[in-house]
């Protein structure tokens, strides 16, 4: 018979020793693998009496920051959803009526802001590619439901309250803000740049 590769080999059905019929050997060495995962660190912890030190850089609810004066940040440009690898954001924009200044930082609004945190995959290429600084991931873990529905949040869920600000300082360190302000990268070049 022709051999693709020389790996092939015979194998045979052996009998089995005396010790291998008695079965105690491999009882007695299952049971003092099982036994030396006692002693072991556990993997587990006593959630909720105990809570689980999150990492500096853990990724988690989104938040739509306002600006210093209480205007919502978000001009509706689209960046985020397009760097999202998950398809999770959606929105739909609006102008900005006369009056509505104190409520829109920018000419153009996000009417609907949603983001299905059941697609998110908690990346933070969101985050990188808003030229507005306007979303942010937190260390706030995303709420369980019962249905998919409520996992779709929109602006109720994401834009931060007026006198409850979520602070993401920690997140803006000096390296992001410089990379945020690099011309060599494509999302981070504004409108006239572009048509230099
Ligand atoms: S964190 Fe990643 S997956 Fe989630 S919405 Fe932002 S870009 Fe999409
Ligand atoms: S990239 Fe920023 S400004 Fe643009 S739509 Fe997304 S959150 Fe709004």
């Amino acid at each position: 018979m022709m051999q693709l590769t020389n790996r092939s080999m015979q194998v045979a059905k052996k009998e089995l020793t005396f010790m291998e019929r008695l079965y105690f050997p491999a009882i007695i060495k299952g049971m003092i693998i099982t036994l030396s995962h006692l002693f072991k660190r556990k993997a587990t912890i006593k959630y909720p009496d105990q809570v689980r030190e999150l990492s500096a850089v853990y990724r988690g609810q989104h938040v739509l920051k306002r600006d210093e004066a209480g205007a919502e940040r978000c001009t509706a440009c689209g960046l985020c959803a397009v760097a999202c690898p998950a398809e999770a954001i959606t929105m739909e924009s609006a102008e900005r009526q006369k009056g509505e200044e104190s409520l829109y930082r920018e000419e153009k609004y996000a009417k609907i802001y949603e983001i299905n945190m059941l697609r998110c995959i908690f990346c933070g290429l969101c985050e990188e590619a808003c030229p507005k600084e306007a979303i942010f991931l937190t260390d706030r873990i995303v709420p369980s439901s019962f249905t998919r529905g409520e996992e779709v949040f929109g602006k109720d869920k994401l834009v931060e309250g007026i006198d409850l600000r979520v602070d993401v300082t920690k997140r803006q360190t000096e390296e992001v803000l410089s990379f945020k302000t690099d011309k060599k990268h494509y999302h981070n070049q504004t409108f006239l740049d572009k048509k230099k």
